[in-house]
């Protein structure tokens, strides 16, 4: 098993073990990638929420919010192309009889060139030292070139084949470049098929009386529709946004990577209206904002990547991913999207209401084109976690296991720990947890050894242990120790509002 692997199940158990994750439906053996998040995980999740809608929504004029339902009218999905168009291309392996998602196979194996062309550097620089130049020796390098022009060759071809539909063509690409079935090691395909991945049921009590639903595969819809509801009512004016978190659904070929591919999900999406013909401007400005934000939180620059699209989906004419560097590699995190008027008109046809907007500006109507940005929930929860986890040998042959995540989003801020069950501590430590809860997730723990219950804390993610002693009854005061320095100082019981304050404080991250 690789590193990376290894690396992604030990935060998969750390994650059980210490409430974060849980599988789903566990007593009857799970339900394959579906998950449960525990009390830990829940105020994670919660936070990363609060930072993304204080940041989109509170910090910015003009966006505002939404909620809309899950359920959707039918004819949502047919406007908006995702009865005809939302597909991916699947393939089984006759052998193994395990499916794939054709594309995926394919995006895996450019993945393995590019850890080739990374080899080669690593060992040239052992083998130049200090004079080696990595931009010289990859625009240089003969087998670097070829590898760079094989993967060029496979990305056109497989754009290609998919805007034009030609799955044959994907198939014969596949068995060109020997890809093999992880598990059966042989190139035994059956043919690529389009498989449409939204969930579909029925509404209505009687079968002749019911009517199609779809679970939703986006959120992004539910604001498209309500675009003028929240337009009127809120008088905001071109440009200006919409923002909405909730649950999206799809039934992916392969649901895997623990909570990076789910068939149930949460996105937190904004769509950003502006004037036809001003897209690209806006475009631009989202694309660095965004990647501004994710590098706030300071989980190293290094760690982010832009990723253009070639292969634009029906509704885009510019589209970019922001990566993230996960156990196993640099993986979408989110989303930016030019959407053109796509959408808008789309619903406008369909449903025959006009959907356009009044431009006191320029004395116009017109369909506002879009601007999205979407970030999957669960996927940003996986970012933070593979960041934050780290193992870390002490002293005296000691190790811990520390969530070292950004104290913004911890789950608890503070752990309040009378040093023992007597002398009056427990009764102080009451008083303080009292006077910490209102501002900040506190939790209060008296069993254990006091190493054992900072070990706790450490792998919990807790940045502050608060511990009250024998001093303590005598001046109010208590140590405070870091999470990720361990370094306790002692500090007066009135100073720990603001000193807590400081570091997990929303201010200290977006100011
Ligand atoms: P992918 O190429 O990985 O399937 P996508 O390009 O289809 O993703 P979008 O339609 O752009 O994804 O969705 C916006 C965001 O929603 C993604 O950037 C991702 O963070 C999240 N997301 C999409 N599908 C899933 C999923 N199955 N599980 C978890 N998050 C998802």
């Amino acid at each position: 098993m690789t590193n990376e692997n290894q690396l992604l199940k030990k935060i998969i158990s750390h994650c059980k073990e210490y409430g974060y994750i849980f599988p789903s439906s566990e007593i009857y053996d799970g339900l394959s990638a579906t998950y449960d998040y525990g009390p830990y995980g829940v105020e994670l999740k919660n936070n990363i929420k609060q930072y993304w809608w204080k940041s989109m929504v509170q910090l910015n004029e003009n966006i505002v919010g939404l909620d809309s339902a899950i359920f959707m009218h039918s004819n949502t999905w047919k406007a908006s192309g995702h009865v005809d168009a939302f597909n991916d291309p699947l393939i089984d392996n006759k052998d193994s009889k395990k499916r794939y998602r054709a594309d995926i196979l394919i995006d895996e194996f450019i993945s393995k060139i590019e850890e080739k062309i990374e080899k080669d550097c690593t060992k040239a620089s052992k083998r130049y030292g200090k004079t080696f130049d990595k931009e010289k020796f990859i625009s240089t390098n003969k087998r670097i070139l070829e590898r760079y022009k094989k993967i060029k060759y496979i990305q056109d071809s497989i754009n290609l084949f998919i805007s034009t539909k030609k799955f044959d063509k994907i198939k014969t690409l596949i068995e060109e470049l020997k890809i093999k079935c992880p598990v059966s090691g042989t190139c035994n395909w059956t043919d690529v098929r389009q498989f449409n991945l939204m969930f579909k049921t029925k509404v209505g009590a009687t079968e002749q009386g019911a009517s199609d639903l779809y679970l939703r595969p986006e959120t992004a819809q539910g604001i498209f529709v309500n675009f003028l509801n929240v337009q009127k009512t809120t008088r905001m004016k071109i440009p200006f946004g919409i923002a909405q978190i909730g649950k999206a659904f799809r039934n992916e070929i392969i649901a895997r990577q623990f909570i990076f591919r789910m068939r149930e999900f949460e996105q937190m999406e904004m769509q950003f209206f502006v004037q036809p013909g001003s897209e690209m401007k806006w475009y631009e400005y989202w694309k660095n904002s965004r990647m501004n934000w994710h590098n706030s939180l300071n989980m190293g620059e290094k760690n982010y990547r832009f990723h253009e699209h070639e292969n634009l989906a029906h509704y885009a004419n510019a589209a970019l991913d922001i990566e993230f560097k996960y156990p196993f590699g640099f993986k979408e995190l989110e989303g930016i999207h030019s959407r053109t008027d796509f959408d808008l008109k789309a619903h406008q046809e369909l449903s025959t209401k006009k959907i356009q907007y009044f431009d006191p500006t320029i004395n116009e109507s017109y369909v506002p084109y879009v601007i999205e940005t979407s970030i999957g929930l669960d996927r940003m929860f996986l970012s933070v976690l593979c960041h934050s986890f780290t193992e870390e040998k002490l002293l005296h042959g000691e190790s811990r296991v520390v969530l070292k995540i950004p104290p913004v989003l911890a789950p608890l801020k503070a752990a309040i720990l009378p040093l023992t069950k007597k002398d009056g501590m427990p009764e102080k430590a009451r008083e303080i947890m009292a006077q910490l809860q209102y501002n900040f997730n506190c939790v209060y723990e008296e069993k254990d050894s006091i190493g054992k219950r900072y070990r706790r804390q450490d792998a919990i993610g807790t940045p502050f242990c608060i511990t009250i002693d024998h001093q303590t009854i005598e001046d109010n005061t208590v140590t405070i120790r870091e999470r990720d320095s361990m370094l306790q100082n002692r500090i007066s019981i009135e100073k720990l509002n603001s000193k807590i304050m400081k570091a997990v404080s929303i201010n200290n991250y977006l100011c």
